[in-house]
């Protein structure tokens, strides 16, 4: 008999934006004339850059010629221009690649997701929380046991290695209090994920605070799996825009990266992942394995796709991407400059393009979500979605339309002024 995995039996039932794409549905079935802005899947709206769309159709064209035709790609690991591009875009902020150290992939998530292959079931994962689901669900697929480090109001949602605390479990309080002061000693957590800038915070953390985590991992012998699909909308210079602007962490990072977010790519599918030769478990290269592990379960990622996230990296290229980035910052400002005036607590909105606010009137996250659903018409995103310190907060997103954030924004401040 066919037996299934049962971990797959402990997630929730949904992933939640399934979750709110049906609630809202609802509504709108019993409101059809109402009409909904949504703030609330981190999904982009505005096109492709020209340079991009340009090299996109060369690529489709070169594969239209039999001298030019590409089928799979030798390595599978990305053509050599574009990791070039990509090695030339890490040099700008003086961090040196060789580009075996780079893995072009399609689309960050995936190799989020996957990477557990690579690493015993017996690892014990260190997530902060609140935390994107995706590095939460992967481990619990394998049955690993997580922890959190607690990302709440009191540390900027930007939680450290002094944060860790236990999962919940069966303990007697004297226990509980006992191993949340030594859980650092105690349990040694050997995968830790990070993201910087913060899906679903906006927090960043500072090259000091990253520098805290490199040396925690070194001092663990833990590998630390950096998220920084957001470094695009970093604004402010002295913040890092990878793990490897920090010393030591060649020896203990692995860095997963996405164009979905740069450069409007969520429809198109481009990514890449940088493993450091330096990085190994006992004499053994991490970068050899995960190689390993894509040449069996994966093929590569298309020619034109390829053609077109090098283009991204040109200096025209980065020009244009950024003119669409700052459309988002500038919808970020306006609803920072909202809840500043309402006075309401919160992260982001400066160098990402999330805002992280505390719901009002000490509402829980899915009463909010229902208020401002069904009194101004806007979705957002739960933060009890994210991890149980997301309770009572809130998510909005900047990749709408700028008049469309504005008139959210309104109806907000008019909802919650009364
Ligand atoms: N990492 C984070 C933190 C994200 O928020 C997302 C997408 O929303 C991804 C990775 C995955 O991006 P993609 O698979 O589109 O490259």
């Amino acid at each position: 008999m066919a037996k299934l995995n049962e971990n797959f039996l402990t997630l929730e039932k949904n992933y939640l934006f399934i979750d709110i794409a049906k609630k809202v549905n609802s509504y709108k079935e019993k409101n059809p004339d109402k009409k909904i802005i949504r703030m609330g899947i981190g999904d982009v709206t505005l096109p492709l850059a020209p340079v991009v769309v340009d090299a996109f159709k060369k690529g489709c064209d070169e594969m239209g010629v039999k001298e030019t035709f590409k089928g799979y790609e030798d390595s599978g690991s990305g053509y050599e221009f574009l990791k070039q591009a990509i090695a030339n875009y890490y040099a700008k902020i003086d961090v040196k690649l060789e580009l075996g150290e780079i893995r072009v992939n399609d689309g960050a998530k995936a190799d989020c997701g996957n990477i557990v292959d690579i690493f015993s079931d017996d690892n014990i994962i260190l997530l902060t929380d609140p935390v994107y689901p995706v590095y939460a669900d992967s481990n619990k697929m394998a049955g690993r046991n997580i922890i959190y480090a607690n990302s709440n109001e009191e540390n900027g949602f930007a939680a450290m290695p002094s944060d860790i605390s236990i999962a919940d479990g069966e303990q007697s309080s004297k226990f509980k209090e006992f191993v949340a002061k030594n859980v650092a000693k105690i349990i040694k957590p050997s995968i830790i994920y990070l993201c910087s800038p913060n899906n679903p915070t906006g927090s960043v953390y500072t090259k000091e605070q990253l520098k805290l985590w490199v040396d925690y991992a070194i001092k663990n012998d833990a590998i630390i799996i950096f998220d920084a699909a957001y470094e695009s909308f970093i604004t402010e210079k002295h913040l890092p825009r990878s793990i490897f602007q920090i010393e030591g962490a060649k020896k203990c990072a692995i860095e997963m990266c996405s164009l979905s977010k740069t450069a409007g790519f969520t429809g198109v599918r481009c990514g890449y992942t940088v493993i450091p030769n330096d990085l190994k478990i006992g004499d053994v290269k991490i970068a050899d394995i995960w190689a390993r592990r894509q040449g069996s379960k994966f093929n590569g990622v298309s020619y034109p796709v390829q053609c077109a996230a090098a283009a991204v990296f040109t200096e025209i290229g980065l020009k244009q991407i950024h003119e669409n980035i700052s459309y988002y910052q500038q919808n970020a400002k306006i609803i920072a400059n909202t809840l500043t005036k309402l006075d309401i607590k919160f992260t982001g909105g400066i160098n990402s393009p999330y805002v992280w606010f505390k719901c009002p009137n000490n509402l829980s996250s899915w009463e909010f979500f229902d208020y401002l659903l069904t009194e101004a018409q806007v979705v957002g995103t739960p933060g009890a979605g994210f991890g149980k310190n997301g309770e009572g907060w809130f998510r909005l997103t900047a990749f709408g339309d700028k008049d469309l954030t504005i008139e959210a924004m309104e109806k907000i401040a008019n909802l919650l002024a009364k």
